[in-house]
């Protein structure tokens, strides 16, 4: 089946491509002219990643998704959260939101943490379904290793010595918040018959 990806980020699309497989044609809105992002003014990641789907599904006459993610610090009280993508400023580099997040976490806090990851499926401004994926783990005190984005060289998700970013993209996408989240919404679609 087709599926719209709404996202700008190319990352994002080559993760979405590797988790839906080859039964699957994954766009995203770079096959698009003029189709610019809303702003994420939700409360939470479900009120996000509905209003992209259902914004992107209004303009563009296919199934979309759409998935807003983010990491919880529990010695933080669950920031950056639904920030995550904003958390050292608008367009701040993975670098500057990894740095800022290594700095408010003092000594003594609990490094705890868990990425979430939500997913919104939409067409002509309906939302069909939503889907939560969920992966725990800790905060380390340096990053480390270099594949992925975002947070990935801070975060080691539980029963793992490396981080992330230290991870082939085979054993994220095994794990990831956003596998869990994907896998949800496949069983969802050969559920109504995709
Ligand atoms: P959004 O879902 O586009 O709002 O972005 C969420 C932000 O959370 C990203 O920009 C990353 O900073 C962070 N994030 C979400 N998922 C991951 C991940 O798998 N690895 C690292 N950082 C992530």
């Amino acid at each position: 089946m087709e599926l719209v990806l709404a996202t700008g980020n190319p990352h994002k699309t080559r993760e979405f491509r590797q988790l839906l497989g080859d039964d699957c044609e994954l766009l995203d809105l770079s096959s698009f002219a003029n189709i610019e992002m809303p702003d994420e003014t939700g409360v939470t990641y479900e009120d996000n990643a509905i209003l992209k789907a259902n914004n992107i599904s209004r303009r563009v006459d296919k199934a979309i998704i759409a998935d807003d993610s983010g990491l919880e610090v529990d010695g933080l009280d669950g920031a950056p959260g639904i920030y995550s993508a904003r958390y050292a400023g608008e367009k701040s580099t993975d670098m500057a939101k990894v740095d800022k997040l290594l700095r408010e976490l003092k000594p003594g806090m609990n490094r705890s943490a868990r990425f979430r990851c939500v997913i919104a499926l939409a067409r002509a401004g309906n939302v069909l379904g939503t889907f939560e994926g969920i992966v725990e783990g800790t905060i380390v005190d340096c990053p480390r290793g270099s594949f992925g984005f975002g947070y990935d060289p801070v975060f080691q998700p539980a029963g793992y010595q490396q981080t992330f970013a230290e991870m082939t993209a085979e054993l994220k996408n095994r794990i990831s918040h956003r596998a869990k989240a994907v896998a949800a919404l496949r069983e969802f679609l050969s559920e109504i018959g995709n």
